[in-house]
């Protein structure tokens, strides 16, 4: 029997006069000039001041916003014994009053903590208002909540019991503590991958990203308030490399709940190979990595809604979306008006500091990725590419680059191929008569398969996109933007070099965190060795 489903939270929209304008302005305000000292938290101990570093606003990098401790194989090691020494009680508490604690999380994010840390999003990470809710409050909320009530249903696959016997599957966690490596550019993501294996029994070490601890730290103090016991999720801040080396030297890793860049998963996965003997279990490796995310327009598309998604889908939260779409392919005949549209469309755009609700976008998180985006567009711009709109990197108040559209000729350009993570939307036109080849093309330009769309009216053709692009992408859209996925409606994760594919906020995801124990019982057992054939 499936439980009811969770309802997805209502995405609020701070217009005009609305309380929730009122809200977020006032929690901003309480940020002025304020540096927020975060800590370590281990053991449900605070450590401060160790190894402090700075952390600065995206869109005004003069302005500190917090001193961020950074833990040291020592602490790295408090936390791995901190998360070990918790994980008894933890696991044999029962599942309805783990997942009390998270469902209590989900409400009071919901309510008073909505806007604190809807205002850390957008200080910390540059996210507009609407980017901050969707994120920060939503998907939030809604991973709290549909992961108990996928975790739920998951508790009551049972195997059959024929007569004089009883089977039952025992859902122990893994035995050993997760570690938790997390991305900066959704808070939502970085409280699901510690929290997923925490519901399910779980102890964990969590290292955030630097740049997004001032929303992932408050996240961390709304668990504590909703109850969460001291050593179940040790928050460590740190060096990533060197976090990551300590913690991977222990033999109780259990399992990687990451969700980053390709490469750095490469390299924990072959870091956790060469001591897979030292290991009690094989780890659980789960991750979600990058993407080189396409929109793909049939002949038969609505130009405008072409024009719209690739707005939308390329320059929300600065193209800094794992599911950003950043190669576009546009037949010849409808390139005119999409061109048109999208261009006309970018010069009403605005661009700057979040805290004015009017902004569309703010900045990129900081220098290096800058200095990234801005080495694409310039060598873009070298190699005779026409770059049809934005291409100005501009650090001197915050790290801003205007939403750029690059027309290429050369389907296999770097800008078609790689990921910049950053707002570069190349686009490359066909003849529409190369419908067939330009199947191809999108399949094989990039290594990634996460996110991509196809625009068309033509049944037929949707039906043929679907077909030959089966494998480019682990979430696939008809006529819609390829962001925005939603917890319980598209559960979200890519194939090929983008990931495992273990679909966060699903059931799946919540499989990889139990280590399944098989309990038959005999009521009657057998007192002869015999069989009848033996007679
Ligand atoms: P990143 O790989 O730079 O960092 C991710 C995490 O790994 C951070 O906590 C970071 O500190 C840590 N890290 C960095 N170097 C490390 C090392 N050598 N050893 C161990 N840990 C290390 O990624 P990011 O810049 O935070 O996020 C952007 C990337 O994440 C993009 O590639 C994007 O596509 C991807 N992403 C994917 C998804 C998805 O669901 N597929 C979602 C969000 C982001």
């Amino acid at each position: 029997m499936n439980s009811i489903l969770p309802q997805n939270e209502p995405v609020l929209s701070y217009g005009p006069d609305s309380g929730e304008r009122a809200g977020i302005l006032a929690a901003l305000k309480q940020h002025a000039g304020v540096v927020t000292e975060i800590p370590l938290l281990i053991g449900g101990q605070r450590f401060s001041g160790i190894r402090t570093q700075s952390l600065h606003a995206p869109h005004d990098h003069r302005r500190q916003l917090a001193t961020v401790s950074q833990a040291g194989p020592a602490e790295v090691g408090q936390a791995i014994a901190a998360a070990t020494a918790a994980q008894h009680e933890w696991a044999a508490m029962p599942f309805e009053a783990r997942a009390a604690i998270f469902l209590r999380a989900a409400d009071m994010l919901a309510g008073p903590w909505r806007q604190k840390l809807n205002a850390a999003t957008m200080l910390g990470q540059s996210k507009t208002v609407f980017q901050a809710e969707i994120d920060s409050a939503c998907e939030l909320i809604d991973f709290l909540r549909f992961n108990v009530s996928f975790a739920r249903d998951m508790l009551q696959q049972q195997p059959l019991s024929g007569p004089g016997m009883r089977n039952a599957l025992d859902y122990r966690p893994l035995e050993g503590f997760v570690y938790a490596v997390t991305p900066f550019n959704f808070t939502a993501i970085a409280g699901n991958l510690p929290c997923a294996p925490a519901l399910l029994g779980n102890t964990v070490v969590w290292k955030p990203a630097f740049t997004a601890s001032l929303s992932n730290y408050l996240f961390m103090e709304l668990l504590e308030a909703a109850g969460l016991p001291p050593g179940v999720i040790n928050f460590v801040p740190g060096s990533a490399a060197s976090v990551s080396e300590t913690v991977l030297d222990s033999s109780d890793f259990a399992g990687l709940h990451f969700t980053g860049s390709t490469e750095v998963f490469d390299s924990l996965w072959q870091q956790v190979s060469r001591r897979l003997p030292n290991y009690r279990s094989y780890p659980r490796l789960v991750g979600e990595t990058g993407g080189k995310d396409f929109i793909l327009a049939h002949p038969s598309a609505d130009p405008d809604a072409v024009a719209v998604a690739l707005l939308r889908g390329a320059f929300e939260y600065q193209g800094q979306k794992c599911s950003t779409a950043s190669r576009a392919y546009v037949p010849a005949s409808l390139w005119p008006r999409i061109k048109c549209r999208l261009l006309d469309d970018l010069t009403t755009l605005r661009m700057g500091d979040v805290e004015n609700l009017g902004n569309f976008i703010g900045a990129v998180i900081d220098r290096k990725a800058f200095e990234r985006i801005a080495g694409y567009i310039n060598n873009a711009r070298s190699a005779g590419e026409s770059i049809l709109a934005g291409g100005i990197c501009d650090d001197s108040h915050g790290y801003f680059v205007t939403p750029t559209v690059i027309e290429v000729e050369d389907p296999q350009a770097v800008t078609m191929r790689e990921e910049i993570f950053g707002p570069v939307l190349s686009v490359m036109v066909y003849p529409d008569r190369a419908w067939s080849e330009i199947l191809a093309t999108v399949d094989g330009t990039s290594p990634y398969a996460l996110t991509g769309a196809v625009f068309a009216n033509d049944r037929l053709a949707l039906e043929e996109a679907s077909q030959r692009l089966r494998f480019s992408a682990g979430n696939f859209y008809f006529n819609d933007k390829p962001t925005g996925a939603v917890v319980g409606q598209q559960p979200f994760g890519g194939g090929r070099r983008s990931g495992t594919n273990d679909k966060a906020g699903s059931v799946l995801n919540l499989q990889r965190w139990t280590s399944p124990r098989t309990v038959k019982e005999t009521w009657v057992p057998a007192k002869n060795y015999r069989y009848p054939h033996m007679s």
